[in-house]
């Protein structure tokens, strides 16, 4: 049966490294005959020009309708001085909230032949591979009530409200639970119960769990160490799930770790294993339009795409080993290059992994 991907390339360089991952999905396509069919749609500044908004009622549809949708980046300076309500991020939150896209998996994977571009030492880092569980349409970024108030003496105080119910927590909490069954079954989940209630509910609901899942190795650890533990042994962690809050954090600091944001991709999925799979990084308008920028973020975004949302875990792993291919062979976009190796345009890159695919 026909599986249907949405493309959303986006702005800044969204365009450029979604046509290289348009290239690898074509070439998988054909020769794994995988019957993928995709569609294009607008989302971030390129709706806000065309249609007045960050995301139309007709996109939301197309998603909705898709098995999958794979995104570029949105944003840039062009749409940054326009109300907070219709900046390009507003439709890539709605797009998460509309699809219930609650499952936010971030890998963190140091490729060897890479290992000097991490800011830690390379015995640290070397064939690092962890994976971090955010939990995504939750927490204190949509807890009621927020705002800024004026208290009694005219002084403004600015407030959030992290909240979660056990049912946000124990769906997160399964999602990893599963996901650590199919790595290296270890869990750890991450929260600051000595201080927060909600954080207590978290664990409590984590441990209820982990009975069901006795083939998976659950452990705890406070945010603050975690934090500390990512920079001091990052390689004693397999699969850390955690909340939207803490999970944006670290997250980013695992993907620093790598020393590469250019080749770190992500997926947002929801129960049904619909998923949004884009680029950890941004739209990065400084160097859009030069053909330079790294599209193998967003080529490995398909990989998880074949496997988490498409069950096409065969073609997944080829797109995976030629991406290691291409790195062997020294091939580098102008962010990952060093001394030694052979500097490639973005259709470059685009061309290589297709050649490897095809070999
Ligand atoms: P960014 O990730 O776009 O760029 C940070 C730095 O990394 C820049 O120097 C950029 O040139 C470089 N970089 C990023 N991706 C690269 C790639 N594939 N290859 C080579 N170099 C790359 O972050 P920023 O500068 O903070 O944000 C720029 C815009 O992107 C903003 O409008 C922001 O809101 C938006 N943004 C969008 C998303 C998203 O769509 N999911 C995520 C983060 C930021």
């Amino acid at each position: 049966m026909s599986k249907k991907i949405l493309l959303l390339a986006g702005d800044g360089i969204g365009p450029e490294i979604v046509n290289e991952a348009r290239k690898v999905i074509d070439c998988v396509n054909e020769k794994m005959s995988l019957e993928l069919a995709y569609e294009e749609g607008l989302m971030g500044g390129c709706s806000i020009d065309a249609h007045g908004v960050p995301l139309t009622d007709e996109t939301i549809a197309q998603g909705r309708a898709s098995d999958a949708i794979l995104l570029g980046a949105v944003g840039g300076p062009k749409w940054d001085t326009l109300d907070r309500a219709i900046r390009p991020e507003k439709g890539l939150l709605k797009m998460r909230a509309e699809l219930d896209l609650f499952s936010n998996l971030r890998p963190a994977i140091l490729y060897p032949q890479l290992a000097d571009a991490s800011s830690l030492k390379k015995e640290l880092v070397a064939d690092l591979d962890i994976l971090i569980v955010r939990e995504l349409t939750g927490g204190i970024y949509f807890g009621e009530p927020r705002g800024i108030r004026i208290l009694e003496n005219g002084e403004r105080q600015g407030y959030n409200t992290m909240v979660y119910r056990e049912s946000e927590i124990e769906r997160i909490g399964r999602n990893a639970f599963e996901v650590a069954q199919k790595r290296g079954k270890r869990l750890c989940s991450v929260e600051k119960a000595n201080v927060l209630e909600v954080s207590g509910l978290w664990r409590e609901i984590m441990e209820g769990l982990a009975p069901e899942y006795s083939d998976v190795e659950l452990s705890h650890m406070y945010v603050d160490n975690a934090a500390m533990q990512l920079v001091r042994g990052p390689k004693q962690f397999d699969v850390v799930v955690t909340s939207n809050l803490f999970g944006d954090i670290l997250s980013d600091c695992a993907a620093m770790l790598t020393g590469s944001i250019g080749m770190l991709p992500s997926a947002s999925l929801n129960s049904d294993g619909l998923g949004m799979y884009e680029p950890v990084h941004g739209s990065a308008p400084d160097i859009a339009g030069q053909g330079v920028a790294n599209p193998l973020a967003t080529i490995l975004s398909v990989e998880m795409m074949l496997r988490y949302s498409l069950g096409m875990a065969e073609a997944a792993d080829a797109i995976a080993a030629a991406v290691g291919q291409v790195l062997d062979q020294n091939l580098r976009t102008a962010d990952i290059f060093s001394e030694g190796m052979k500097k490639v345009s973005t259709s470059e890159m685009g061309d290589a992994v297709v050649d490897a695919l095809m070999a």
